[in-house]
């Protein structure tokens, strides 16, 4: 087997060009016959991986992956470009299962998919082995470890696996980049020695931005608005939250479905099938949507709150623009929010370590510098290069000798006595002549209407600065109270300097990037008449023949050829993403609907 022979496979079956980095070399190692594991983010493009392998070697390919909810849009996607593959797992009748396994007794498998359960049920090892196995690919195999996030009990019997095949290569594959996790699962799958295949985590086509945690419907709203017809997630911290998001954004006309926990499973199967079908554009979710998903076309992903670690995050963020092409993402995020977080870890086990993660977290989104570098920092991967597509990069904050609106506002919460919360001492320094103040004598202080010129948005901002900077903190356990730190008191009485961002900037900034924005999707709209037919086109045929619309063509796909415009079997088997079997059964429709664009646009 060699590399030309894979290569020639990617461009038969699935219509690119390039392995992407490392895939090659994992192949390769399967043909040498040589364990491994691979540790790619999501979206990394794994899959090839072992299906290259499977098209390419002979024999059947075993997939061990616990997303049942998975499988069959797996196998759909495969039998779409030509590939013979199935799966075995509970959800099916017996008869559907009789007949895959006549099928892979006969050797007409390349790839048979089969949930661990199955896998370790009786008498299954002497099954396969009536066949020549190629490989073993155990797909999300972090959920062998005790250690890692999503530990599944029932993986921990894999270990027989490589005592009774002891020839046949064994292929982990995770995102989880947890070092310990990793270290455990090749363990347990008794393949320690095995090389480790590490992939970058940079996802330079996904965009970073945070955003203060304030009217956040609102801009939520201005988000959509410049993204019309695209896809996303919106996580939420909780069931009532995804709800009531939800019924907000179906009263501004957005098809929005809420998907939590407490939901029947029917109705989060209907509210999944619905998203991948395109049927829903919005989700509003608590962490549990996602993992079953492997949608392409994921545009963007917004977090309403801040979630408890960077890995959960960036698994999450990572879910948007798996096609490779621009996606974007957006966090928010205010103090309350890390408050209510560290609440919920409390004195629990393993406090200590998530208290620290989510110190992590929220470094991140208070960060002033490249998130980016950040991110990537933190999965130990060293870039000393500014990544160009984060809001910091964007728009690098400006930033001034704060000193006395520092010395205004501490000065304030000492002659509250630390006795308020931080709407009330900026009720104070504004000059406010609420009722509450007037009675309880505050507007009597030397700080009150001190900071009048300066807005309560901005004020809140300078707030939240503080906090980070270590000279005030929030009582939380005594009624939410701005309390005062040692280091306030270095400001207070010994001139310390205090170097904040710049507020108008930051909203400078933020005008600036609406305007680009608008500007952008104006210019998509203009040219996206094409695309928009083309992708009506794919939503049609995809009803016909009973797959998702992106197991048809991915977005990048579509866009290429609105780009393109190949009116010919040549230059349609040019596009990325056009395989043989595709080109045969779709590439007439989508000329017929190339040229007629084309026809139209030109009388
Ligand atoms: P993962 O399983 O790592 O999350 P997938 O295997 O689902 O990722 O791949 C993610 C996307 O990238 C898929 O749409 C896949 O078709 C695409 N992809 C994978 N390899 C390549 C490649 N060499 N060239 C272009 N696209 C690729
Ligand atoms: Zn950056």
């Amino acid at each position: 087997m060699s590399p030309a022979l894979a290569k020639t496979a990617l461009k038969k079956y699935f219509g690119y060009d390039d392995f992407r980095p490392l895939q090659l070399k994992i192949i390769e190692a399967v043909y040498r016959g040589e364990d491994g594991i691979v540790l790619m983010p999501t979206g990394g493009g794994k899959s090839i991986c072992f299906q290259i392998p499977a098209v390419t070697m002979n024999g059947t390919v075993v997939v061990v992956s616990p997303l049942i909810s998975l499988m069959k849009d797996q196998v759909d996607g495969l039998n779409a470009v030509g590939i013979r593959a199935a799966f075995l797992n509970s959800s099916q009748s017996s008869s559907e299962s009789h007949r895959v396994e006549t099928a892979f007794e006969n050797g007409e498998l390349h790839l048979l998919y089969v949930s661990p359960e199955k896998l370790l049920s009786a008498g299954f090892f002497t099954f396969l082995k009536r066949r020549n196995i190629c490989l073993f690919a155990i797909d999300e195999a972090h959920c062998i470890s005790a250690w890692g996030h999503d530990f599944r009990p029932e993986y921990t019997q894999l270990k027989g696996l490589k005592t009774a095949f002891p020839n046949t290569p064994v292929l982990a594959l995770t995102a989880t980049a947890d070092r310990l996790t990793r270290r455990d699962m090749a363990e347990q799958l008794g393949i320690s020695h095995a090389e480790q295949h590490v992939a970058s985590f940079n996802r330079p086509n996904i965009s970073l931005a945070v955003r203060p945690g304030q009217k956040r419907r609102e801009q939520i709203i201005n988000f959509l608005r410049e993204r019309p017809e695209q896809a996303g997630i919106i996580y939420c911290l909780s069931r009532k939250q995804t709800e009531d998001l939800a019924g907000a954004l179906r009263e501004s006309g957005y098809k929005t479905e809420a998907y939590h926990a407490g939901l029947n499973a029917e109705t989060r199967a209907k509210v999944q099938s619905d998203f991948i079908e395109d049927k829903t554009l919005i989700i509003c979710a608590t962490i549990a949507f996602g993992m079953g998903i492997d949608k392409s076309n994921v545009r963007w992903v917004i977090h309403y709150t801040m979630p408890k670690n960077l890995e959960n995050y960036y698994q999450e963020i990572g879910r948007a623009g798996r096609d490779g092409t621009k996606a974007d993402t957006l966090l928010f995020y205010s103090y309350n929010d890390y408050l209510t977080l560290k609440e919920m870890i409390g004195g629990g086990a393993n406090a200590e370590l998530q208290t620290a993660k989510l110190e992590r977290m929220k470094e991140y989104a208070d960060s002033l510098a490249c998130r980016r570098r950040i991110l990537l920092n933190y999965f130990s991967e060293d870039h000393s290069e500014d990544c160009g597509n984060c809001d910091i990069c964007a728009n690098p904050p400006e930033r001034f000798d704060g000193t006395v609106l520092a010395q205004k506002a501490l000065s304030a919460v000492a002659r509250l006595k630390e006795s308020v919360g931080m709407g009330m001492v900026i009720d104070v320094l504004r000059g406010s002549a609420r009722a509450e103040i007037m009675s309880r004598g505050y507007d009597q202080i030397k700080t009150y209407g001190a900071g009048r010129d300066t807005s309560v948005f901005d004020w809140t901002q300078y707030f939240n600065q503080f906090i980070s900077l270590g000279y005030l903190y929030v009582a939380h356990e005594d009624y939410n109270k701005v309390k005062l730190t040692p280091a306030a008191h270095r400001v207070l009485f010994q001139q310390e300097r205090v170097e904040l961002v710049k507020m108008s900037t930051v909203k400078e900034r933020r005008e600036k990037e609406q305007a680009k924005t608008k500007k952008r999707a104006t210019v998509i709209r203009e040219k996206s008449g094409l695309f928009d037919e083309l992708r009506e086109l794919r939503k049609s045929l995809a009803r016909e023949f009973g797959i998702p619309p992106y197991l048809v063509f991915s977005d990048a796909t579509l866009q290429e050829m609105a780009d393109q415009k190949p009116v010919t079997d040549a230059e349609m088997g040019r596009i990325n993403g056009v395989g043989e079997r595709k080109l045969a059964r779709f590439g007439d429709a989508f000329m017929e609907a190339i040229r007629r664009y084309e026809a139209v646009g030109n009388e």
